[in-house]
């Protein structure tokens, strides 16, 4: 009888999605020599040398060094006489980013969308087409992979307002057969109001539903600036308070792991006593080490607290070609439906 309860509450909590959250260190750590014609990924501390916005940025009066750029942006777009700087700003960097082409060989982005599953979630911050160009070819021999979420716009993304249905930029919406419109990539004011941004209110919406319902969460190169409070205040809302999650598990992959404080500081208001991980590398974290097994993984060790039932790491063959990949990926993916289905 207890064994036939504990079977019945594992498949309800190895069920509930792992949702992972990307920001602008995910593609720079994806990327860090630059995309596959070397085009370099810009953070936000780089974003303007990167971008070379400089000598349109001179032609105004708004102080921008060592300043985020959706700061200055939300500066320069309240004034009427930079209008036209405005314009041209959006046009460079919509460009910069629509042109950024994923490199051949599989990447940690691959990986990562090939880990998961299709009860899962990635909800991404950035801009660049990246995610979007992995899935894309993952896709077309896999048809279950997990939900894309776009929190900002996204030069891949394209959506019929009207119709409140998003899908590949420059295809065709299903109701209207109208081209999607390309996603605006701004929202100029610090408090964003997602919900009143019709592009990508429901975006947030989904993203909530999955938090409320997560096990696991991982938040890979997203330092949650002061520019995006309103992001926070979201998040926060999806997840609720840490006391409330007191089973489920944070997971933090950042480039600044040595200062953990810090990073344990940004995300103090989500995280329940000591359940959080920090990890300075994508391949050292939960989804590397238990691809499309993380809540397995989690539940023996961390529910059942069960170290005889721990489920053994299954490193992705991170240095595979696709092909190889595929193989190596078909037989976890087969033996999900033998038992599931
Ligand atoms: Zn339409």
């Amino acid at each position: 009888m207890k064994v036939a309860r504990e079977q019945e509450i594992s498949q309800i909590e190895i069920g509930k999605p792992h949702v992972v959250i990307l920001g602008a260190g995910a593609s720079k750590a994806s990327f860090p020599h630059g995309d596959r014609n070397g085009k370099k990924l810009p953070l936000m501390d780089d974003f303007i040398d990167v971008l070379e916005l400089a000598p349109l940025l001179d032609k105004t009066d708004v102080e921008y060094k060592s300043r985020n750029f959706e700061e200055i942006y939300a500066d320069l777009y309240g004034r009427r006489e930079y209008a036209s700087i405005c314009r041209e700003l959006e046009i460079l960097i919509y460009r910069y980013f629509s042109e950024l082409k994923i490199t051949d060989v599989p990447c940690r982005y691959d990986h990562l969308i090939l880990s998961l599953r299709e009860k899962d979630v990635i909800a991404t911050f950035n801009w660049d087409p990246f995610l979007m160009q992995a899935y894309l070819r993952n896709k077309r021999r896999y048809k279950k992979l997990p939900e894309l979420l776009f929190l900002h716009g996204n030069v891949a993304v394209g959506v019929c307002l009207r119709h409140r249905e998003r899908g590949i930029n420059g295809n065709l919406c299903s109701r209207c057969r109208k081209p999607y419109m390309p996603t605006k990539l701004f929202y100029p004011v610090l408090q964003k109001n997602y919900h009143d941004e019709p592009d990508i209110a429901d975006q947030w919406s989904r993203l909530d539903e999955y938090l409320k319902d997560a096990l696991l969460v991982t938040i890979f190169g997203y330092g949650a600036p002061a520019s995006d409070w309103d992001a926070r205040k979201l998040l926060k809302k999806g997840w609720g308070e840490p006391l409330d999650r007191r089973l489920e598990q944070i997971e933090i992959i950042d480039r600044k792991d040595k200062d953990r404080d810090a990073l344990r500081k940004t995300w103090k208001s989500f995280i329940h006593a000591e359940h959080y991980d920090i990890r300075s590398d994508f391949y050292d974290s939960w989804i590397a080490d238990y691809p499309r097994r993380t809540g397995e993984a989690f539940y023996n060790q961390y529910i059942r607290n069960s170290w005889e039932g721990c489920l053994e790491k299954n490193p992705i063959p991170a240095k595979a070609g696709f092909e190889e990949l595929w193989v190596w990926f078909d037989v976890l993916y087969k033996n999900e439906f033998k038992h599931n289905n």
